[in-house]
C-alpha cells in the first residue's frame, strides 16, 4: 500500500478493525518511511442485481424506480416514506438472497404486492393494477373481487 503523503511502498497496518454497518474493513497503516498515519477501507465489490425485463432486456436494479411505483401507489394513503423505504430495502435484500444476480421483474413486483397488501389495501390494489399490466378493466375487477373476498374472509 502506496503512502500518500510520501509514495514509499510499504506501510504496517497498526489497527484493523470492522466498519461499524460491518460491510468493510478499516484499517489504520504507518507508512515505513515518513511514519505518517493514513486509513485504508477494504469492501466487498458491489455485483449489480440485474433485472430482467418482459422483453428480455436486462437493466440494473433501480431502488429510486421500485420507490417511485410505491410512492404513486400509496399516494394520499396514511403510509410515511420511511415505510416505503424499508419496504424497498426488504425486497432488495430478498432478491440478493434469492437470486443473487438476475431477477424476472415479475417476481419484484410480486414481492412488493406481498408486503403493499399487509399494510395497505387500497395500495395494493393500485400497485397490482401498474405490476400486473391488467390488460382490461375485467382483470381489475377480478383482482379487487379477490381482493372483497380476502377481506370478507377475516
Ligand atoms: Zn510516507
Amino acid at each position: 500500500m502506496k503512502c500518500p503523503f510520501c509514495g514509499y511502498l510499504e506501510t504496517k497496518v497498526i489497527d484493523s478493525r470492522a466498519t461499524e454497518a460491518g460491510d468493510a474493513i478499516r484499517r489504520r497503516r504507518e507508512c515505513l518511511e515518513c511514519q505518517r498515519r493514513f486509513t485504508t477501507y477494504e469492501r466487498q465489490e458491489e455485483i449489480p442485481l440485474m433485472v430482467i425485463k418482459k422483453n428480455g432486456q436486462r437493466e440494473p436494479f433501480d431502488r429510486a424506480k421500485l420507490l417511485k411505483g410505491l410512492q404513486r401507489a400509496t399516494v394520499k394513503r396514511e403510509i410515511t416514506l420511511s415505510q416505503l423505504e424499508n419496504i424497498v430495502t426488504d425486497i432488495e435484500s430478498e432478491l440478493r438472497n434469492q437470486f443473487k444476480y438476475e431477477v424476472p421483474s415479475k417476481e419484484i413486483g410480486e414481492m412488493a404486492l406481498k408486503r403493499l397488501r399487509e399494510i395497505d389495501k387500497v395500495a395494493y390494489v393500485r400497485f397490482a393494477s401498474v405490476y400486473r399490466e391488467f390488460k382490461d378493466i375485467d382483470e381489475f375487477t377480478a383482482e379487487l373481487a379477490k381482493l372483497h373476498r380476502n377481506l370478507d374472509k377475516k
